[in-house]
């Protein structure tokens, strides 16, 4: 089996490939396998998540819900095991998985940066295979030229990478009316990387991403 082929298949459920790398049971992957891809939206995810069942349903948690079902087909399709980011522990180490397959690396306000869609990274899953595929170079890191918008976007500095990311910070701004425009077009943090536009996220696509992290509030 080749990248290009698995790559197709992926790219026609909504998908990307965020990075692969190979390695064995030291890094988590099952006895016998020899490469893990990581798959997070492509730049056509919404448009295409809209028409799924689960978007339909009502029921919640469906980005979450369609993750599963997508991973748990395309494991079948490909000879393939399937990790998925949500419903530990236990947790697969997705964070440590980024970081090494050289594609996404710690930002200056601490999350982490992807190389095609910045601060608006997100991983619906992981694949790990039998086979050692044939992976692409990995490029360069994109903020040491950049002029760091990421740093001074937040009105509240409710992100860094010295204290990590001050989430009552944030839900309180949210809560206030200037925190409008992050709930209903995204935070501005990310938003101001220029690397995000690759996501190629619709301020729909936000705000739903938005409303289910603002539900999960502290009280
Ligand atoms: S959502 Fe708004 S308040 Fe929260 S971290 Fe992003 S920019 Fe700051
Ligand atoms: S805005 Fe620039 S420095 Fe900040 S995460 Fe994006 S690429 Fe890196």
């Amino acid at each position: 089996m080749s990248y290009a082929a698995v790559e197709t298949l992926i790219v026609q459920n909504g998908l990307s490939i965020y990075g692969g790398f190979h390695g064995d049971t030291a890094d988590g992957l099952p006895e016998g396998h020899q490469t893990l891809l990581m798959l997070g939206p492509s730049p056509s995810f919404w448009p295409h998540f809209k028409t799924t069942p689960e978007f339909a349903d009502g029921t919640p948690d469906p980005i979450d819900r369609w993750s599963n079902r997508i991973l748990t087909e395309l494991a079948t399709q490909l000879n393939a095991t399937a990790f998925l980011p949500f419903g530990g522990p236990p947790y697969a180490p997705f964070l440590t998985w980024a970081i090494k397959t050289g594609r996404a690396w710690s930002s200056p306000v601490g999350m982490l940066v992807h190389d095609t869609t910045g601060l608006m990274v997100s991983y619906r899953g992981a694949l790990a295979f039998r086979d050692r595929l044939d992976l692409p170079t990995p490029p360069e890191q994109p903020c040491t030229p950049c002029v760091k918008p990421c740093l001074t976007a937040c009105p509240v500095d409710a992100l860094s990478a010295e204290y990590g990311y001050n989430t009552e910070a944030c839900h309180a701004h949210l809560r206030t009316p200037a925190g409008k425009t992050c709930l209903t077009k995204g935070c501005l943090a990310r938003r101001a990387c220029p690397v995000s536009k690759g996501a190629n996220r619709t301020a729909e696509q936000s705000a739903h991403h938005m409303s289910y992290f603002h539900r999960t509030e502290p009280s």
